[in-house]
């Protein structure tokens, strides 16, 4: 069920029940006072009779034709006076006699004064009436025709109200919380045409500060992280693609040259040496890839234990010199820590293979980028972090390109100086942050590049 239904129709139930309370409040009232004013009714004609009858000392027969008179256009009331002893000195109508008096009741109401109830739909009341010193029972009793009509009508006023009430209320409902749900309706028929094709749709937002626009504007921002990380995806893809391509086209177009006639042996020779400098190239490439799709994996799936730092540093030199044996890297070690030998300082919880491939990168880039091939990591230490500086006294990083070379694929003006593909820096960014530590540059241009990073250790 809509919640445009289930509002209207739990908004009907609701004010059915506070009417149909109001209803029955008012129709009880209605007939509790119709009983007392009834009863007060015949109280007053029980005593006008007996004070015409005993008092004004009327006749009978008088009396009895007024009362038969009456009752042909009136509901008459019928009275009857007794003495305390159960002598009957005057009634009514002896031939209707609707009140059967007994010794027993004249004697209640000799004793309470006063006593009601109900004989039937008619109504009776007792009394004790004093004239002269003596008491007097006297009983009234009458059905109150025009009383149960006018209950009988309130009821179906009120029935008729109420249903049409209901009804009105019911449609009212409907009005507004159509109206209500009208932006849902309009922000649902957007939605569903937004599509990866056209992510650059975005919902209607009036400006006004309520929920629904609230919840446009929560949509809107989220399309547009949608879109920038949708963007960013094809940016990558399309920057991966271009890097393959590359060293594949050259791969092709050396074996396609040397295969379309006869060469030299050296010819061959330096054909295969070029194929196989752009077959590294590849796989250098396809290893980064491999490395960044794994720093981006969840860290819960990664595996951290306490790692010495001194050692993935050694490792990465090892890595860089086998493929590079020409590059100089060395490794100094605050005094202190020599002094201290606290063991803990150096252990951080990290991953060994990704901390290799950032430290990897970072040595390379030193290497790569001065004419002396040479980077220097110093390690120092704080309270809570490790402290390694990878210097180099290398060509620079123009200032310009400082802000974007965390960037996926970015590569600075200087990158003829050196082979890359742009993804080592970025790589190296995200292992860092995903060890809880932070990297940062500084660079002169022509005096060298020094990149900070810290981490957390145990
Ligand atoms: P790549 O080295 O493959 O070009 P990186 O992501 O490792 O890609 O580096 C991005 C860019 O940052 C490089 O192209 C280069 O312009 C600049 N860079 C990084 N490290 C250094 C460095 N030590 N000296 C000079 N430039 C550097």
């Amino acid at each position: 069920m809509k919640i445009r239904t289930r509002l209207t129709i739990l908004f009907t139930l609701i004010t059915a029940a506070i009417l149909l309370a109001f209803a029955a409040v008012i129709y009880y009232t209605a007939k509790e006072n119709r009983e007392k004013e009834f009863y007060a009714l015949l109280k007053k004609e029980a005593i006008t009779k007996a004070n015409l009858f005993l008092n004004a000392s009327v006749n009978k027969q008088t009396l009895q034709d007024i009362y038969h008179n009456n009752r042909k256009i009136l509901n008459e009331v019928e009275v009857a006076i007794y003495d305390t002893s159960f002598n009957l000195l005057y009634h009514d109508a002896v031939d209707i006699d609707f009140v059967k008096e007994t010794k027993q009741m004249i004697d209640e109401i000799n004793h309470e004064g006063k006593i009601s109830f109900y004989q039937q739909e008619w109504q009776v009341i007792g009394l004790r009436y004093a004239f002269q010193g003596k008491n007097f029972i006297v009983t009234a009793a009458a059905y109150d025709h025009y009383g149960y009509k006018k209950l009988d009508n309130l009821f179906k006023t009120i029935a008729i109200v109420f249903i049409i009430s209901i009804l009105f209320i019911y449609l009212a409902g409907r009005y507004f919380s159509r109206k209500a749900f009208e932006p849902v309706k309009e922000m649902t028929k957007k939605a569903a045409n937004i599509s990866a094709t056209n992510l650059d749709l975005r919902l209607l937002n009036n400006g006004s500060k309520d929920e629904l626009s609230e919840l446009a504007t929560t949509f809107n921002e989220m399309l547009n992280r949608l879109e920038n990380s949708f963007d960013a995806q094809k940016r990558f893809v399309s920057n991966i693609s271009h890097e393959l391509r590359t060293p594949l086209a050259a791969i092709i177009t050396e074996l396609e040259l040397s295969a379309a006639k006869d060469r030299t042996i050296a010819e061959y020779k330096n054909a295969v040496a070029n194929a196989l400098t752009d077959a590294k190239k590849l796989t250098r490439l396809s290893n980064s890839l491999l490395d960044l799709a794994k720093a981006s994996y969840d860290p819960s799936e990664i595996a951290f234990k306490p790692t010495r730092i001194d050692e993935v540093l050694l490792d990465a030199r090892q890595q860089v010199q086998k493929v590079n044996p020409g590059y100089k890297i060395d490794i100094h070690f605050d005094p202190e820590f020599l002094r201290d030998e606290n063991d803990n300082q150096i252990l951080v919880n990290g991953n060994e293979y990704l901390l290799k491939a950032a430290f990897a990168n970072l040595f390379e880039n030193g290497c790569k980028f001065s004419n002396d091939k040479q980077s220097v990591v110093s390690i120092s230490f704080s309270n809570e972090k490790i402290i390694l500086r990878f210097a180099d006294k290398g060509i620079g990083i123009p200032e310009d390109d400082l802000k974007n070379i965390f960037t996926p694929f970015y590569r600075g003006d200087n990158k003829n100086f050196a082979d890359g593909n742009g993804i080592g820096l970025s790589l190296t960014q995200k292992i860092i942050v995903l060890h809880k530590g932070i990297i940062a540059v500084r660079s002169e241009r022509n005096q060298g590049s020094t990149f900070t990073v810290e981490l957390p250790h145990i």
